[in-house]
Formats: C-alpha cells, structure tokens, sequence
C-alpha cells in the first residue's frame, strides 16, 4: 500500500495525514490481524506511547478503526471498512481470537445476528469475539 493510499484514507475520515498518521495506518494496513499499543510501539521504531496512543485515539473518534477486547485483556484496534459507521447492530462483525498465538483477526464480513434485546436495554455498542486457534498454529 503506498503513501498516497493511506493518505487518501485519512483525508476521506477527516484525518489530517500527518507522517505519524501514515506510518501507523501503514501498519495496520499491512498486518493481517489486529494491533495492540504495544504492537506498535515494538514495529514503529523512534515513536513514543503516548503519540501512539494519541494516534489510536484519533482513529478510534474519527471511525478509522474499532477497537476489541479480546481474552488478552489488551485492547486492539482494527481497521473499519470504508463503509463502517461503527453502529449497532450492521458494523457490528465476528472477531477471532487465537489463544495460542494470541492474535486477533477481524472478520467485517461475519456480522451478528440481529437481538431483539429486553424492553429498556438500550445497545450502542457490541463486541464479539471468539476464540480458538488459528490457521497458523499446529493443532
Ligand atoms: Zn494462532
Ligand atoms: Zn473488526
């Protein structure tokens, strides 16, 4: 994926594409599973936490990216497709978690079914993940 790609990308979500920005989006791009802080942190050399966590922060408000709480108790962020919204229940999508290589791997094509949720009980929000072992993993 070049540079104008991701570029293009942040301006299309009001994203001002700083080097940063794109380096990160880069990232994302190129990783088949979801990253964490610390995933980037470790693979983006001479860039600090806290601009990362700014970074991821943007993102998150700006529906670049939807974050996962997997069983890892480290939260990770995807990449939304062009068309996300981040609503409830359509951008709602299946994410797996590997338990042996504690990857995470977002599926936006494997949506949820539709709850018809007791009276009162407001959704604005749902995270579903399922967990097992992956393809890159020997059984
Ligand atoms: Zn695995
Ligand atoms: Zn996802």
């Amino acid at each position: 994926m070049t540079t104008t790609t991701a570029e293009q990308r942040l301006r299309t979500r009001d994203i001002q594409p700083t080097a940063m920005r794109i380096r990160v989006l880069n990232f994302m791009i190129e990783n088949k599973s979801a990253v964490s802080l610390t995933d980037l942190e470790e693979h983006l050399s001479r860039a600090d936490r806290t601009t990362l966590y700014r970074t991821l922060k943007t993102f998150l408000e700006h529906g670049m990216v939807h974050q996962i709480n997997d069983a890892s108790g480290t939260a990770k962020y995807a990449l939304c497709s062009e068309n996300c919204t981040c609503s409830y229940p359509d951008d709602v999508h299946l994410h797996f978690y590997c338990n042996s290589c504690e990857q995470t791997y977002c599926f936006p094509h494997l949506g949820i079914p539709k709850y018809d949720l007791p009276e009162s009980f407001i959704p604005s929000h749902g995270n579903f993940v399922v967990t097992g072992q992956c393809p890159s993993c020997p059984s």
